[in-house]
C-alpha cells in the first residue's frame, strides 16, 4: 500500500520513516510550536493591551478607596475602552458590574459610573 507523502509541518521537507510523524525533529517541533504560539500572541496582543489599560485607568481612578463614582467622560478622556472586560458580575440585588481583571464599575443614571475592587475570592474545595 502507498502512503500518502507527508512534509514537516514547519520546514515542509519531505518526510521520511513512521507514518505519524509531523516534524523532520524535535527543532522543526519546537519552531513550528514557538511559532503558533507567537501567532495567538499576535492576536490577542490588541486586546490584552486595551484590557490591562483599563485595570491600569481604574485602578488610578479608585486609589486606596473602597468605591468611586467618575463620571463617562473622565473614564474616556483617559482613554478607557468600555468594549473591553473580562467579566461581568450581579450582586445580590441584581446591579451588573463590568471588570477588567479585579478592577470593575457599574454603570449608574446619569452616565456616572461607579468603580470597585473585588474582594479576594475564597476559594473552597
Ligand atoms: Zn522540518
Amino acid at each position: 500500500m502507498q502512503s500518502e507523502k507527508k512534509y514537516c509541518l514547519y520546514c515542509e521537507k519531505l518526510l521520511k520513516g513512521r507514518s505519524d510523524k509531523r516534524y523532520c525533529n524535535d527543532d522543526c517541533r519546537t519552531a513550528y510550536f514557538n511559532e503558533q504560539k507567537k501567532e495567538e500572541h499576535d492576536e490577542i496582543k490588541t486586546i490584552d493591551l486595551a484590557l490591562k489599560k483599563n485595570r491600569r485607568i481604574l485602578k488610578s481612578l479608585l486609589g486606596d478607596l473602597k468605591t468611586k463614582s467618575v463620571s463617562e467622560k473622565q473614564l474616556l478622556l483617559k482613554g478607557f475602552n468600555p468594549k473591553y472586560f473580562t467579566h461581568l458580575f450581579k450582586n445580590m440585588s441584581g446591579d451588573e458590574y463590568h471588570f477588567c481583571y479585579d478592577y470593575g464599575y457599574r454603570e449608574k443614571p446619569g452616565n456616572k459610573f461607579m468603580i470597585v475592587k473585588q474582594l479576594p475570592v475564597v476559594l473552597q474545595d
